[in-house]
């Protein structure tokens, strides 16, 4: 199979499964416990917690970790509801986010959170004079996305904090496609991330907050998490999660350049007729999705069952629905359906990505030829 789905999620690295393999088979011990063990325990999820700053690289805030970055965002939407003072009752965010801010953002507008969702220029990036318009003194917090996860368009993060911190707003961004790909923002308040995306182990996120931004506590119990963010934690996933972001930070000029390389080929080998969706020029280049006129994108993937590639978000994928970031972009039912997402990165060769793409055009080829 040639794996051409790293939004999706990332080939776990030998490294992590390395760290981890003890702390599945042999140290059990619960690490909020006051024994030998579990002390031992706790030590080793303090070193990855700093491998895990270190590899966001902001100052003044720490990590917590979660189930997952879907968690992490919950928490800091909700948590952030339940902080903000009087007067204050609005969510900015955008039309391309993912689903865990999206339906979170709905789902506090059911409970009478006010919310704005702006819309994107058809290059996929937003226009902060729109968003200067948004902002006064109700804004409780702005939620943009650092990387998109469908098309890998970048948004000026930094930018948006500055304004959303005039308006004496928090920033949360969703920083998991960007994370340990390419460097952090500086600026936001709050960031999600998730180790699955960076060669790590699933079923483990974080949430990095600011001093003084922490969101109220979303998951109440043992108190763990500095009483923020309650419920044993797994000494292996959070091993695992903390190597990898080493391993991400330590190699991030290397895959930058190796994904800046693998793109290049990728366009070469998919050859004419193909459609870039979202801006080019903000954009992280290990994430490649494309439309060619009078394809369908699904029986694309069918056709090619030992390439895995997708639609869009596997969320998206699974649905059945267009997806809601490209028709965001202005692109109609068909153009939608005629739109593939391809992603790569530190494990793909040039050579299997060539292959693959060579392979994809060719189908597209022989669609078009049969509907001819
Ligand atoms: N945000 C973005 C941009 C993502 O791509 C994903 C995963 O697809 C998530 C959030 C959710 O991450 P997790 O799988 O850790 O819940």
């Amino acid at each position: 199979m040639i794996y051409l789905d790293y939004q999706a999620t990332t080939p776990v690295a030998p490294e992590v499964a390395k760290a981890m393999q003890a702390w599945i088979e042999e140290k059990f011990a619960n690490p909020h416990s006051p024994s030998r063990w579990g002390n031992e325990a706790e030590a080793a999820i303090e070193v990855a917690r700093k491998r895990v700053e270190t590899a966001i690289g902001l100052k003044g805030g720490s990590v917590a970790f979660t189930g997952s970055a879907t968690e992490a965002i919950n928490w800091a939407l909700k948590g952030s509801v339940e902080n903000a003072g009087k007067g204050r009752n609005r969510i900015v965010t955008v039309a391309t986010e993912h689903a865990a801010v999206l339906d979170t953002c709905e789902w506090l507008a059911a409970q009478g959170v006010d919310l704005t969702i702006l819309p994107v220029q058809p290059d996929g990036r937003l226009d902060l004079e729109l968003l200067a318009r948004e902002l006064d003194s109700r804004v409780l917090l702005v939620a943009v996305m650092q990387v998109n996860n469908e098309i890998g368009v970048t948004q000026p993060i930094s930018e948006i904090a500055t304004m959303a911190h005039d308006a004496g707003a928090l920033m949360l961004c969703d920083g998991v496609q960007a994370f340990g790909r390419v460097e952090i923002c500086k600026g936001p308040d709050l960031v999600a991330v998730s180790a699955h995306k960076i060669h790590g182990p699933k079923g483990i996120g974080g949430l990095w907050m600011r001093k003084g931004a922490e969101p109220a506590p979303f998951i109440h119990g043992g108190g763990q998490e500095r009483g923020l963010r309650s419920g044993t934690l797994s000494p292996a996933l959070c091993v695992g999660f903390g190597a990898s972001a080493k391993l991400a930070d330590e190699r991030m000029t290397r895959d930058y350049d190796h994904v800046q390389k693998l793109w290049a080929a990728a366009i070469r080998a998919l050859g004419e007729g193909w459609i870039i969706n979202g801006s080019t020029a903000h954009r992280y280049h290990g994430n490649l999705n494309i439309r060619r006129e009078g394809v369908d994108g699904a029986r694309l993937i069918a056709d090619l069952r030992d390439i895995a590639f997708s639609l869009g978000s596997a969320c998206a994928s699974g649905s059945g629905r267009p997806s809601h970031v490209l028709r965001a972009l202005g692109l109609d039912y068909r153009e939608t359906r005629s739109s593939i997402r391809l992603g790569f990165g530190r494990y793909t060769t040039q050579k299997e990505l060539v292959d693959a793409c060579r392979r994809i055009a060719a189908a597209a080829h022989a669609q078009e030829k049969l509907d001819a």
